[in-house]
């Protein structure tokens, strides 16, 4: 969580879920095919949660 500096969380899928890491990596780059070009995902440890989360004001990851 340190290369962005306050993203716009997109999605959350609880890591409850045995699938959550690719389905953060997938709706990821379904946001990146559209309207979110620097959406990508993360693990929240706060939350225990994968987030997709876009840059906000431009694409410098
Ligand atoms: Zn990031």
């Amino acid at each position: 969580m340190s290369h962005c500096t306050n993203p716009t969380v997109l999605e959350r899928i609880s890591d409850a879920d045995p699938r959550a890491d690719s389905r953060a990596e997938w709706l990821a780059g379904e946001y990146r095919a559209g309207r979110y070009p620097t959406a990508h995902a993360h693990y929240d440890l706060a939350t225990e949660a994968f987030i997709v989360v876009a840059q906000q004001g431009g694409a410098s990851e």
